[in-house]
């Protein structure tokens, strides 16, 4: 049997989709090894072991992987951020429809048909936000970057590979600012100090810029100063906010904005439709692959003109909003009362006038809506991580609808409500994995589900 700090070699044979290469040893232990790849021979020290299973880090790449290629970022070992910096963009594709295939033969014990994944054109530079964690280091440094795995302790960083350039600007100027004036970092620890996340928003078609700071009392020291720094080195700045957040969480957003600079929003642009984003609005991080989820739940929705859609968890509105034209009516559900009012807000903008939204818990809200006779043509399923639940697949049961598009960020959850959408004589017609997150171990899917037999 193995033991801590024991050396092994181990040739790493398959891989879990949160990033960790596995091995097997001679008496049939499996061995997860953080950042190795599929086809590696190692020399792994060993840090853990359990009944079954043990964990080991690398001490040595005997002979690497064909996919395996060098990091990009020098932060990667270090940085809880991604996962998959050292094997190609393609194998990570690979182990992505992997864990899409699996959760939905395995859990959902569902035999479909899994596309192959939409991979994203951007591997570098995708994202258009940020939320910077601030602390101090032992000697007092400023630590301004990511959290490392599984732990809040601050990775300092100049730069992130998934980030726009500018967003090194905007962390350059602030740490410019920080040095010249005397305000105080958070403290997570003690619950004091005043500054406590950057949070950086870029509207990608606009080329607009927010920056807002996230600070544990009313403001900043010499916000004039700031502003003026931040104006001067971003010719693209539209906004800048003060966000205060007094509380000792881990919740970012604190509820009250103060403008700055600017009028407090950005616009930006999504399927062709333009949206408002304020630091509360949901808005996806990769707008290049959310256009092409969302142009595969269109194609699923497969809307004639004629429908009532029905859009569950539909956060601003945008995945309904941007099929309303071609459907008679929509009806969008969702619990957070600032996004169901910037949902209306951009249906407005866009002269869409066949919505309306309701402010509710969606399984409550369909049960509603059942019980009133509402019987939607298609429903737009977009929950979070836990999924939309049996209550609700059965709610969904009721109303009958000849299709079911849904969008998930959870395998696991959403092989789970296929079941029972199978239960309810649903079929999954088609599965098709989306990369929106390169890098990291996310992977969405969009999935067509419709009745065995359409009741018209
Ligand atoms: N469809 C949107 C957002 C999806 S994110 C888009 O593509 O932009 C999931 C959304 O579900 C979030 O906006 C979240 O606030 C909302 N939500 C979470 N729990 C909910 C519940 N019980 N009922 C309704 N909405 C909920």
């Amino acid at each position: 049997m193995i033991k801590k700090n024991d050396i092994i070699e181990l040739s790493v044979t398959s891989a879990t989709a949160e990033g960790s290469g596995v091995g097997k040893t001679e008496d049939g232990m499996a061995v997860f090894v953080p950042q190795s790849a599929v086809g590696d021979l190692l020399r792994v020290r060993i840090l853990k072991v359990k009944k079954t299973y043990a964990f080991g880090k690398i001490e040595e790449i005997i002979t690497p992987a064909p996919e395996r290629i060098t990091p990009d970022c020098e932060n990667f070992s270090r940085c809880g951020g991604c996962v998959w910096r050292h094997i190609s963009y393609k194998e990570e594709c690979d182990l992505k429809r992997q864990k899409v295939a699996d959760a939905v033969e395995r859990i959902g014990g569902i035999q479909t048909n899994i596309r192959p994944i939409i991979g994203s054109e951007r591997v570098l530079r995708y994202r258009n936000k940020a939320q910077l964690p601030l602390g101090l280091s032992k000697d007092g440094e400023v630590q301004m970057g990511f959290y490392a795995f599984h732990s809040h302790r601050i990775i300092d960083c100049a730069d992130c590979a998934l980030q726009p350039a500018v967003f090194a600007d905007v962390m350059r100027l602030t740490r410019d600012f920080l040095a010249q004036t005397d305000n105080s970092i958070y403290d997570e620890a003690t619950g004091k100090g005043r500054l406590r996340h950057l949070y950086i928003r870029l509207g990608e078609v606009t080329d607009e810029l927010m920056v807002c700071y996230v600070v544990n009392g009313n403001g900043l020291k010499q916000e004039d100063v700031l502003v003026r720094m931040l104006r001067e080195g971003l010719p693209n700045l539209k906004t800048v906010i003060i966000n205060s957040n007094r509380e000792k969480t881990n919740v970012i957003l604190g509820g009250k904005n103060r403008v700055i600079y600017g009028s407090g929003v950005i616009t930006d642009v999504l399927c062709g439709l333009t949206f408002t984003i304020s630091p509360f609005s949901f808005w996806q991080v990769n707008r290049a692959q959310a256009e092409r989820l969302y142009a595969k739940a269109r194609e699923y929705a497969a809307l004639t003109g004629e429908e009532t859609l029905l859009d569950l968890y539909c956060g601003t509105g945008t995945i309904g909003l941007t099929m309303a034209r071609d459907c008679k009516q929509l009806i969008g559900v969702e619990i957070i009362p600032d996004a169901v009012k910037d949902a209306e807000h951009n249906a407005a903008v866009n002269s869409i006038c066949n919505a309306r939204f309701l402010c509710a818990d969606a399984p409550q809200a369909a049960a509603q809506l059942e019980r009133e006779g509402a019987r939607p043509d298609v429903v737009i399923l977009d929950p979070p991580r836990k999924g939309c639940g049996e209550e609700l697949v059965r709610t969904i049961g009721k109303m009958a609808p000849d299709r079911v598009v849904y969008v998930s960020c959870d395998p696991a959850t959403l092989a789970r409500d296929l079941k029972y959408f199978a239960e309810i004589g649903y079929e999954t017609k088609e599965v098709t994995p989306v990369d929106m997150f390169p890098r990291t171990a996310h992977v969405e899917s969009v999935c067509r589900i419709s009745r065995e037999k359409p009741h018209k």
